[in-house]
């Protein structure tokens, strides 16, 4: 047998077999004595522990950096507004004692999801429905699930755009996200083609059995006693499809102001 050269942190075992000075492991392993002959050696190398380790390191690393990457793909898909990232569970302020619920639709989306069970999260202006839904979003999104937060008026400006690709458009926000979440419906124009496409986008959603969540100003009552016909369609589709949660949490831009005034009184 040829002469062996040990490399650093190597050193030949009692068993003849090389093994690594740091883990103990034999980086050697002998051949069935039947296949010396053929091919021409009696032993092959093998990993130690500490080079499996560094390996399944070197994987985990590059899993990490490939999710970071999609995750980063699946927010800007989803959001228009950057500052939206930061709408996580992690930024709550815990003032809103409804973002248990939140957190449970995140936890349970697989059920969610087969039951085709969204949101209607309503309630007065400034009490976090937003920051809500936003939350579900990115902790969607960390699971590598494709949702798309938009509102009507970006929506109702994208149809205008183009005629033939109405269909397109619509097609594309009922198959291309698993959820979708509507902000501030009700503050689109009024108008009957407004009204049209708000119901397009809702009641394709409902035929494909895929979630949708919503928040609105509304008040329930307005809700279900709706003014006229094209509103009444369009809210009873969202009574079909969301599970209603009124949100009145602190005001959180309340809640910003008073800040900046009591930082305000001790400048003066
Ligand atoms: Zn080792």
């Amino acid at each position: 047998m040829s002469e062996i050269i040990l490399e650093e942190n190597e050193y030949m075992g009692d068993d003849g077999l090389l093994h690594c000075a740091v883990c103990g492991e034999a980086k050697e392993q002998l051949l069935d004595p039947k296949f010396h002959h053929l091919l021409g050696r009696d032993r092959h190398y093998r990993h130690c522990k500490c080079e499996r380790d560094a390996a399944e390191a070197e994987a985990a690393e590059r899993e990490a950096r490939r999710h970071r990457a999609e995750v980063d793909r699946l927010r800007s898909v989803c959001f228009t507004d950057k500052s939206m990232w930061e709408w996580t569970f992690e930024n709550d302020n815990g003032k809103n004692p409804k973002m248990e619920l939140a957190r449970e639709y995140v936890e349970r989306w697989e059920d969610r999801y087969r039951k085709n069970q969204g949101l209607l999260l309503w309630g007065g202006v400034g009490t976090g429905k937003s920051f809500f839904a936003g939350c579900i979003a990115n902790g969607l999104i960390e699971k590598e699930i494709p949702v798309r937060m938009t509102n009507f008026a970006e929506i109702l400006n994208d149809l205008m755009g183009s005629y033939e690709g109405r269909n397109e458009y619509v097609r594309h926000l009922t198959n291309n996200y698993s959820l979708l979440i509507i902000d501030d419906l009700g503050m689109e124009r009024n108008t009957e083609f407004a009204l049209e496409q708000v119901y397009n986008v809702i009641d394709s959603r409902w035929r494909a059995k895929k979630p949708l969540i919503v928040t609105t100003n509304l008040s329930i009552e307005q809700i279900q006693n709706a003014q006229d016909m094209p509103h009444g369609r369009i809210y009873d589709r969202l009574g079909e499809m969301c599970v209603p949660i009124r949100i009145h949490g602190k005001s959180m831009r309340a809640e910003k102001a008073k800040q900046n005034m009591e930082s305000f009184r001790q400048l003066v």
